[in-house]
Order: C-alpha cells, then structure tokens, then sequence
C-alpha cells in the first residue's frame, strides 16, 4: 500500500505543515490511512496525526470526514461532548502523491483493547456505566445536535482519553545517525500512557498466572479486572470516516456486520436508531467480553439469515410486518413472516443468557437486561433515543451504589 495513490511513508521525526508537527511513533492505521502521534510545536501539546491515502477516491473521502469533523468541532467548543476534536487539516506532498491530513486530539487505547486486556472475561459494571455513560452522551450530541448517524459503532472505535502527556522530551527533528534514531524511538514506544501501562502490567500479570495455572501451581483464577480499579474511564467516539447527515445517507450496507441493526439487513431505510443499536450490542460485549452477535454463514443458509436467527432467539420472533417490510425481506422471510432456511429457533433471552453463560447476579442480569432490552428493539422507531437513554435509572444507580 505504500505506493502511488497509497499510504505515505512517515519517518520518526519527520515534520508536517511547515514544521508545525512532528512525527513521533505510530498510533495505528486502517484502511484509509495511518495515524502518527506528532509533536505540535506550536501549542507544545501531542495530537493525532492522521495521513490518508493519496488515491482520488481517498481525498474525496477525507475531504466529507473533515466536513463532518469540522461540525463537531465547532459546536462543541468546551471539548464536553465525548467525540473527537479536530484540531486542524492540510494537504502533504509526498512520492506517493498528494495526502490530506487530519490533526486530532491525541487519545489513548480503544475500548476494544480493554476487552483484550481484561481476557475477554468483560469489565465490571460500574465500568461499563461510566463507558456507556460517554458514548450515550457523544451519540446525542451527534443525533439530535447535528444530525449525523455515525453508522460504524463499535468498541474499536471508542478511544480512551489519554491521561498523562506521552513524553516530557519530544523528538524535535528527524534523529539521523542509526544509534540516535533507534534511542529516539524507543523514548517513544516507552512513553505509553498510564492506562497502557496498567493494562499492559495485567496483562503480563494474567498471562503468568495462566501459565502458573498450566503448571498446576494455582487453582481458581483471580477477580478478572481489579488493577483497572480506580481508573476514570473516560472515552470518545472517534473515526467519523463512514458518518453521514440523516437526511442524506449515503450507503445501503453501513454498519460492521456484528453491531449491524435488523433494518440494515432487510433494507427497509435507515436513520439514527442503527446507532443505538451498535451501541447496545457494544454494551453488551463491554460487559460479557464476548460480542452479541457472531453471525457464520452455514450450510444452506447465509451470514444475513444467521445473524437475523440469533436476532430472534435473543430477542423473540420480528414482528411479521417488519420481517416482511424490507426490500431484501423476500431473501430471508416467507410470507407469514418465517425464516425460509432457518426453521428451528432456540429461544432465550439476554437475561437468562446472562446468567446461565456469563454467570451474572440475577438482579445484576435484570437490571441490564431491562436497559438493553428497549434498545433491541426490531421497530426502529420504537427504539428509545440517546437522550433517553441518559435518564434510564440503570446509568445511575453506579453512584448510589457506589456512595453508600
Ligand atoms: P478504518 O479502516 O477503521 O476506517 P481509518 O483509516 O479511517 O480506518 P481510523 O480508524 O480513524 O483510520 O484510525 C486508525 C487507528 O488509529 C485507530 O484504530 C486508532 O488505533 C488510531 N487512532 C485514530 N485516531 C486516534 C486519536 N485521535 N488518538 C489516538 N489514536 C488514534
Ligand atoms: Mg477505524
Ligand atoms: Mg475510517
């Protein structure tokens, strides 16, 4: 990808928009671009520098993150509403062509890694309500402030604020000599950020303990995320790439195949209601460490009629004329609104599955069963809001528990 029309190449210390930014180490890459944390020599604060690919199709793409980035920006000047700041944008000539850059505020670890980190074994509830708290509040300033649907909810795509500045010592020019570069390098991989290095510490904890457990040498395993205790977890929505205005969307398939809403799948229309979904399928894994959904295709049916199966043995059978509204509808459903392929429905639902396979507290399975549950609603319409959302007692009652 490194070629014409593709990534560009950045060195340690390579600098940006005149030698305002300088290169750092990188922070991660997707399919548009790579992401560098970069020194802002102006305001002596790190950002996020994220270059995309020089392609036609990738500057035209670039070109609407940075319209909808910049509608974020500039109504929410105090940095309060839980999405990502944009910072500034500016072309860089490169060998590999001409790449627009995206200067955002430098946060931590996605979501996704605090899933990893803690085993899969999913965070404790309080953690979860303090996450879900966040991207609830992020979404509605999306929603109902600007009009924007997200359309790619998931764990990967909710950063953690970085707490401490990465380093006190900055790489200020590009280190030449190989000694000096490797030394210059390695100040960037060790200033991780205090979250990191807690998560990392566990996790190399945990990973001795299993391999003392193999050995015979312990019995049960330890309390999953006890060295998270006392954390405040703040978080972000970040990579608005796919986000689009709801009065004009742009895609039929949106949406990462586990966290995609029904209406998505039978292609009846769409609107902000698929977010809310993402996100309850989001919470859900926040607090099992395993996803909602993991639709497979299988024999004689496909991935789609997989994920509406498992849809409905969690959630009960769509409503007919639901199942039947959709313009693929025809694909998956007969006519009195059954599964053509999939005949034998194992019904249950989150609770008794939080329970039985997650070994939840009954009242604990009850309490986020009846947060979730509306959320999963098949009538997108029926679906409460974010701002509702905000008020539901179950976001709440993690203070009063936590004060008495
Ligand atoms: P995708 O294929 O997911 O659309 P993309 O090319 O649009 O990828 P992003 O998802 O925006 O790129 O960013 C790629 C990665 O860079 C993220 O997964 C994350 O690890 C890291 N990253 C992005 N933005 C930031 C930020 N503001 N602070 C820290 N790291 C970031
Ligand atoms: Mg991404
Ligand atoms: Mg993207």
């Amino acid at each position: 990808s490194y070629r014409k029309g593709g990534y560009h190449a950045v060195r340690i210390g390579d600098s940006f928009a005149s030698g305002r930014f300088i290169a750092q180490r990188k922070l991660g890459w997707g399919q548009f671009s790579t992401v560098w944390l970069a020194y802002d020599t102006q305001t002596s604060k790190y950002v996020a520098l994220k270059i995309q690919k020089s392609a036609p199709e990738f500057v035209q793409a670039a070109l609407h993150e940075i319209e909808i980035l910049s509608a974020i920006v500039e109504n929410d000047p105090k940095n309060e509403k839980c999405v990502v700041q944009l910072v500034d944008h500016f072309k860089h000539r490169g060998p590999n062509g001409q790449h627009s850059c995206m200067v955002l505020e430098f946060l931590g670890d996605s979501i996704l890694h605090l899933i990893r980190y803690n085993r899969y074994k999913g965070l404790n509830l309080i953690k979860v309500r303090e996450i879900c708290r966040c991207i609830l509040t992020g979404l509605d300033y999306l929603h109902r402030e600007l009009g924007i649907i997200h359309t790619d909810l998931k764990p990967e795509n909710i950063l953690l604020l970085s707490t401490i500045n990465p380093s006190k010592d900055p790489i200020r020019s590009r280190p030449t000599p190989i000694l000096e570069r490797s030394e210059a390098s390695l100040k960037g991989e060790v200033a991780v950020n205090a979250i990191e290095k807690k998560l990392k510490q566990r996790a190399k904890r945990a990973v001795a303990k299993i391999a003392a457990e193999r050995r015979g040498a312990i019995g049960a395993v330890a309390k999953p995320d006890r060295c998270l205790d006392g954390i405040d977890f703040r978080c972000k929505i970040v990579d608005l790439g796919n986000a689009c205005w709801a009065n004009k969307p742009i895609a039929e398939e949106i949406q990462t195949r586990q966290y995609r809403a029904p209406e998505v799948i039978l292609q009846s229309g769409y609107s902000f209601p698929v977010d809310m979904w993402s996100f309850a399928c989001t919470a859900f894994e926040l607090a099992t460490g395993e996803m909602m959904f993991a639709p497979k295709p299988g024999q004689g049916f496909s991935e789609d009629e997989d994920h509406l199966a498992l849809m409905m043995e969690l959630l009960g059978k769509i409503p007919r004329k639901i199942a039947i509204g959709g313009l693929r509808s025809k694909d998956y459903f007969d006519r009195h609104g059954d599964l053509k392929r999939i005949r034998r429905l194992k019904y249950s639902s989150i609770s008794r599955l939080l329970v039985d396979k997650f070994k939840f507290q009954e009242t604990d399975a009850r309490e986020f069963a009846e947060f979730l549950n509306p959320i999963f609603d098949f009538a997108p319409d029926k679906r409460p809001t974010a701002q509702q959302c905000l008020r539901h007692p179950w976001l709440h009652q993690a203070a009063a528990k936590t004060v008495a």
